[in-house]
């Protein structure tokens, strides 16, 4: 059962290839392992929680021995000497990884066009992105070519395409999931997160990847509560949703608005609490979010210099040309915008106006949070202003496509867990996705509550 569950996701992969999820196959691998997961449980012995389950990788995310291409030139020939953390779990607990996914390179971008090896079609219209920077992730879940996809979130980049791809994506809480083996872009917004068909799924594997890890300081020692055993247990009392004033304004687009009023009399006619919010510094959120995140990505990015690691120009002249030529050749052009863009900010004379200013704006941004979350106990709002763009739409203009990351950057500002979850389609056929976010370490609210929203709202709406 589980090796014809693989060939078939593997038969998927072939013949939609033309999708570019993927970057790298591991098809004899995963059909070995499956081979052996099926041996196990015939001599019956026992076996890992997720047993069988099918995921696909993120190439930013180190697999031992595997290319790990962050959709970069730089690294187009560089393969991990060890695992992550969470590549490590999932293999302790007899998971199959059958791949890595394509992504915008080192996960800067919102529609995966910034990938070196070629963009990533939405499954739902050829013609449009599947966001970013998780593209070939949400892709590979959405058109079914794995169980579970691992992303990366440091603005929005699981909620975004798993939105713009009909599926459900989970940031978890910074620090929740080890990010020992992630490649680097804005190391305190960073999060590695999970894309899945349900609800269920995410429960079953953030149970596995979460946790404390020695390798990486900043993940956090809280328990880690059952998730999956516990997602049909919403506590339906006393439950209360802030719609925030300043998420619904004139950018948005009006089928997406509609969805959410739509899915906001729905919440109430199940007992649970409306409660109008303000997050007043919610405005700064994108400036912010870019000026903090670039600066962070000039520093980890200046370690692909040529000489440790990747690719490196040929014959320089001096120590110099080595640097700049392999920087200028193999990086693309989003990266080499960021890089500037952060060291300016970091820079001796600007400094304090903008790096240090950006870092009180990024405390009064959680602070309106901590102080929303003393009030209710989620917080909705659409996912993205818009449903799936087309291709091309928004690459000229940086500044609208850092746009599309308006409703979900402020979660990796305060390093709040949010959930995208579908709920319907805009009049062009194209999925509309809805963002919770919750108090910190409130993984297990977030699922139930997606758990509820799948099978009450959506059974009936989405025809599933
Ligand atoms: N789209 C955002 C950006 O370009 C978010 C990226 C991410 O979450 N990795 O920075």
């Amino acid at each position: 059962m589980i090796v014809e569950k693989v060939e078939n996701y593997l038969k998927r992969i072939q013949d939609k290839k033309h999708l570019n999820a993927f970057l790298e196959v591991f098809s004899e691998e995963s059909i070995q392992r499956a081979n052996q997961l099926e041996k196990k449980i015939h001599n019956g012995e026992s076996v890992g929680k997720l047993c069988g389950t099918v995921v696909a990788v993120k190439d930013n995310i180190a697999i031992k021995d595997k290319k790990l291409t962050c959709g970069s030139k730089i690294l187009e020939n560089f393969t991990s000497l060890y695992n992550a953390t969470v590549i490590e779990k999932l293999l302790a607990e007899d998971a199959i990884i059958i791949g890595k996914t394509n992504l915008d390179e080192f996960a800067m971008g919102s529609s995966n066009e910034n990938s070196a090896f070629g963009i990533v079609k939405n499954p739902y219209d050829e013609k449009r992105v599947p966001g970013g920077s998780s593209g070939g992730s949400a892709v590979a879940v959405a058109s079914e070519m794995c169980d579970v996809a691992l992303g990366s979130d440091t603005g929005g980049s699981i909620r975004q395409p798993a939105a713009f791809c009909g599926v459900y994506g989970l940031k978890p809480t910074y620090g929740r999931v080890s990010r020992f083996g992630l490649v680097a872009f804005a190391s305190s917004f960073d999060c590695i997160g999970l894309i899945a068909r349900d609800s269920i799924s995410l429960a079953k594997t953030l149970n596995v990847i979460s946790g404390y890890d020695l390798k990486d300081s900043t993940s956090s020692n809280q328990k880690v509560p059952e998730y999956d055993s516990i997602i049909q247990n919403l506590p339906k009392d006393n439950i209360t949703f802030g719609v925030p004033v300043e998420f619904f304004n004139d950018g948005l687009q009006s089928d997406i608005k509609n969805k959410i009023f739509e899915i906001i009399e729905f919440l109430k006619s199940n007992s649970f609490q409306i409660l109008e919010i303000s997050l007043p510094h919610i405005k700064y959120s994108i400036a912010d979010y870019y000026l903090l995140t670039t600066a962070e990505a000039s520093s980890n990015l200046s370690r692909y210099d040529g000489v440790k690691y990747g690719s490196r120009i040929e014959l320089p002249q001096s120590i110099k040309d080595l640097y700049t030529q392999t920087r200028d050749e193999y990086f693309g052009n989003e990266v080499k915008r960021r890089i500037m863009l952060g060291t300016f900010v970091l820079s001796a004379g600007y400094y304090d106006a903008y790096y240090l200013k950006a870092q009180k704006v990024r405390r009064l941004i959680q602070n309106d949070f901590i102080d929303a979350f003393n009030k209710v106990d989620f917080i909705i709002s659409p996912t993205t202003p818009t449903t799936a763009f087309k291709i091309g739409e928004k690459t000229d203009n940086p500044l609208s496509m850092y746009l599309s990351d308006i409703y979900t950057t402020s979660a990796n500002l305060a390093g709040l867990p949010a959930i995208n979850i579908p709920i319907g389609f805009d009049s062009n056929k194209l999925p509309i996705g809805m963002q919770l976010m919750a108090n910190f370490f409130k993984e297990d609210l977030l699922l139930q509550m997606s758990y509820f929203i799948e099978n009450n709202f959506n059974k009936n709406k989405l025809g599933n």
